[in-house]
């Protein structure tokens, strides 16, 4: 199996799928910078999580399609070894989420991440975190936020949890006006 450093054919930067202390990592195949696509994100959409997919909308999760072979995984869909990072050098964005968009200049041989809590809502296998920059904390999906920590990612956030953090407020205002409300008045149930 050849892991060297081979640019992705078609895509106008490029990412290398490679082994790094016995992990596969996606890195940069060349400098790319900040604001630039790294990778445009190919495969099908599912509605449920799975251990690798990465959430592009409601409801909508992207898959690499069964029956790939290994040549296809790395050549195609490089995006399945992007690992999460607390402090992450892209995050997913674009034209119905299907590109992963620099952050920072990102150097020849870096590897690329993206802060998971602030693209999935929920993750289907959750893990202790190993970025390096934070004290391991679970990592869960964005819905398992403080709302302070949510707010935090703000600038990361891909429409589908924009509109969860409207909703939110929404929420809120809803409980405050029941608060006011008589006791026997019945309330539809709230999603
Ligand atoms: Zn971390």
């Amino acid at each position: 199996m050849n892991l060297s450093m081979q640019p992705r054919e078609g895509s106008r930067t490029s990412v290398a799928v490679l082994a790094v202390h016995g992990e596969l990592r996606a890195l940069a195949a060349e400098d790319i910078a900040a604001g630039d696509v790294a990778l445009e994100l190919e495969g099908i959409l599912v509605p449920e999580p799975t251990r690798y997919s990465v959430q592009v909308g409601e409801g909508q999760h992207l898959e690499v399609p069964a029956g790939v072979t290994w040549e296809q995984l790395l050549a195609r869909y490089p995006w399945r070894y992007l690992n999460h990072a607390c402090n992450p050098n892209t995050r997913v964005a674009g034209p119905a989420g299907r590109s992963l968009i620099a952050l920072v200049d990102i150097p020849r041989g870096s590897e690329l991440r993206f802060d998971y809590e602030a693209n999935e809502l929920e993750l289907a296998e959750p893990f202790p975190c190993r970025c390096g920059d934070c004290d391991g904390h679970l990592v869960r999906g964005f819905a398992h936020l403080e709302p302070e920590q949510q707010l935090r990612r703000l600038p990361l956030l891909p429409e589908h949890l924009l509109r969860r953090l409207d909703r939110g407020g929404q929420q809120a205002n809803m409980e405050a006006d029941r608060s006011d409300a008589t006791a026997d008045e019945h309330q539809p149930p709230t999603r």
